[in-house]
């Protein structure tokens, strides 16, 4: 029995693909589109070429926070089927273009996607095999939230090279942390690790660290599952208003957040 032709599109394309790299939570509204969009910044201006694909179909917001929501998707014919070109961000030269694909752009704005499994996980197939993705030195993939079925189709049908999960400091995030890091073991994902996101604040008026929601949260959990721990990323006011505005935090040089992902990115390569 042979695969059926997308998924033997998408093994033919991730062989251009250096690095396959999943962003994931244990749970909503940590902060893992944020990392995922910043990560993929970051290493652009490290001079990488870098894809992000959108896989969180019921919340697509990474567009949005690349400023490309409202680009048009054109499609060019490949033998017999058709192939999206993605659309092209590199603020305004600052970084190396990175092409991003997410179902926001499919979609309007106002429309929750209510769909069956089955079609999720085909969108989800044609997002990965029927783009002009190209030569990539990593592919960034910014998964739902949780430990469901999506994110199994994707990691059958390609093969990750890291996972990268995301957490706040807080207990209960914790706990459906430690259940995304053992989803990703389970996958046989070769290097994992935790970043802690809103781990503290820089008070604007003194300069003193605040830590709001504990300390050291994600550290603990990292050595408990025996996984990396690629550091912490504080609130940032701006972090907000960047993404409002489509521009990544990791842009605003002098920001804290923008210092802390440069540092993990540094890391991380
Ligand atoms: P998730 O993808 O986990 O649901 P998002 O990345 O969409 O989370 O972030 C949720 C909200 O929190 C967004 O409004 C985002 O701008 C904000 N946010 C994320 N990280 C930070 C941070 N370090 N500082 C300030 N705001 C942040």
């Amino acid at each position: 029995f042979g695969v059926d032709p997308l998924t033997q599109r998408i093994k033919e394309k991730e062989k251009k693909w250096k690095y396959k790299v999943a962003v994931l939570s244990g749970k909503g509204g940590v902060g893992k589109s944020t990392v995922a969009v910043n990560l993929a910044t970051a290493l652009a201006k490290l001079g990488y070429f870098v894809g992000v694909l959108d896989a969180d179909v019921h919340g697509p917001n990474v567009a949005k926070m690349f400023g490309v929501e409202k680009a048009e998707i054109l499609a060019e014919k490949v033998n017999d089927h058709f192939e999206m070109i993605p659309p092209v961000v590199d603020f305004m030269g600052q970084v190396t273009p990175i092409k991003v694909m997410s179902m926001g752009m499919m979609v309007p704005e106002d429309q929750p996607i209510i769909w069956r499994g089955a079609l999720v996980t085909k969108a989800l197939k044609q997002l990965l095999g029927d783009v002009k993705w190209g030569e990539l030195d990593f592919m960034i993939i910014d998964f739902p939230p949780g430990t469901g079925d999506q994110i199994l189709t994707v990691t059958q049908t390609l093969k990750l090279d890291a996972a990268i999960v995301v957490t706040t400091p807080q207990e209960v995030a914790l706990l459906d942390t430690g259940k995304a890091v053992n989803m990703m073991k389970q996958m046989e994902v070769p290097y994992i690790a935790v970043i802690e996101n809103m781990s503290y604040l820089i008070c604007p008026h003194c300069g003193n660290k605040i830590d709001l929601f504990g300390e050291g949260g994600g550290e603990k959990l990292a050595k408990k599952e025996n996984v990396d721990f690629l550091g912490k990323i504080p609130i940032d006011p701006k972090a907000r208003e960047a993404s409002d505005l489509g521009i990544p935090i990791v842009l605003y040089d002098d920001t804290p957040a923008a210092k802390a992902f440069m540092e993990i990115t540094q890391r991380l390569v």
